[in-house]
């Protein structure tokens, strides 16, 4: 393996969501001229939201994508260095850590902040993937517009399940959402809304058996996990909303993690095991996962990193 070191920097940033972009504020700020790759969704999941209501400081809401260019226009003012790129491989074996970009350059940083969120998790059923893309989609957000005036199914029972419900039932003429048990996990307020969109028919006990069509999406059959009756339901797309993993997996031989791949920092800092390696956002919180939780564990990874360059006089 050629790892030959092409460009030497302070700071490394790796992903663009909310932890990323404000790790790179307050690094920039710092004067440890961080530089940031941003993985190949620009922005994280925020990008494929709809309305944020929930992110203190604009009162009216804001559009997910919109916020994401605001976050990124303040790193980028604040002096960070935004690149595209997707880190493929790294090398904590040393004092300084190795980085490997679209694999190929490596890059040698002081510090590393490890800021790449989580992804979409998939039913892993054979048609799914097959209809990837033909009809099956794991973003209603992106995707719904594709669905105007049709029928459409949808499988998970979390707050993204029931927020992109609500949003096909806008576009879609009947929303079919199963439910893997007698309840949803969802919030309150949300299930609420859910069960009072007169479009939105909720399945209990629901599984999806398999999907039907040969080059896309024609129906649905599904599952009673209870009575262990089948049933087929014509639908034109099917929205898998079951949870999300974290994108962990180029650090699996570095970093320690739990059982699910997130990664684990020592609480209430964002150190990892490697010292000067950092984590910040929903690739080490299964917990809050939330916009506003992120930004605010990447202002620590930035504060810690500094901390740490500081004490090693690398900076
Ligand atoms: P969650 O992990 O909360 O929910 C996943 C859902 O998918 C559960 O209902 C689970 O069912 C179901 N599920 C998992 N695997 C399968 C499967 N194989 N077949 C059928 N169903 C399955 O994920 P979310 O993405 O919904 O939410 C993640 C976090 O983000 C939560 O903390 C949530 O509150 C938050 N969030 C907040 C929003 C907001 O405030 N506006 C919007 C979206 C998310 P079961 O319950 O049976 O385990």
């Amino acid at each position: 393996m050629d790892n030959t070191v092409t460009e030497k920097v302070h700071c490394l940033i790796i992903g663009s969501g909310p932890a990323g972009y404000t790790a790179a504020v307050y690094a920039a700020r710092a004067n440890m001229k961080p530089v940031l790759y941003q993985g190949i969704q620009p922005g994280g999941q925020l990008t494929i939201t709809t309305e944020v209501e929930n992110y203190p400081g604009y009162p009216n809401g804001i559009q997910g994508p919109e916020m994401m260019v605001d976050f990124e226009k303040q790193a980028a003012r604040m002096g960070a260095d935004i690149r595209f790129g997707l880190a493929t491989k790294v090398d904590f074996s040393g004092p300084k850590h190795k980085v490997q970009i679209d694999d190929e350059k490596w890059i040698e940083a002081d510090s590393v902040i490890i800021s790449t969120g989580a992804s979409a998790k998939w039913l892993g059923l054979e048609s799914e993937q097959r209809l990837n893309g033909y009809g099956v989609s794991a973003c209603a957000v992106c995707d719904g517009f594709f669905f105007r005036n049709k029928e459409v199914a949808i499988i998970g029972a979390g707050d993204t399940a029931a927020e992109e419900a609500l949003y096909l039932s806008k576009l879609c003429t009947n929303v079919h959402m199963l439910v893997r048990k007698e309840q949803m996990r969802a919030s309150k307020v949300m299930q609420d809304r859910v069960l009072n969109t007169p479009n939105i028919k909720v399945y209990w006990n629901s599984e999806t058996d398999e999907i039907l069509g040969e080059t896309k999406v024609e129906a649905l059959r599904i599952k009673n996990n209870v009575t262990n009756e089948t049933q087929t339901i014509p639908v034109s797309g099917f929205f898998v909303a079951i949870g999300h993993q974290p994108n962990s997996d180029i650090f699996k031989e570095w970093i320690d993690m739990d059982e699910a791949g997130y990664i684990k920092t020592v609480p209430g800092t964002s150190k990892t095991n490697i010292e000067g390696v950092f984590a910040s956002g929903d690739v080490q919180d299964k917990i809050y996962r939330q916009a506003v939780t992120a930004a605010g564990s990447g202002c620590m990874a930035a504060l810690d990193a500094e901390r740490y360059l500081s004490a090693k006089g690398f900076v």
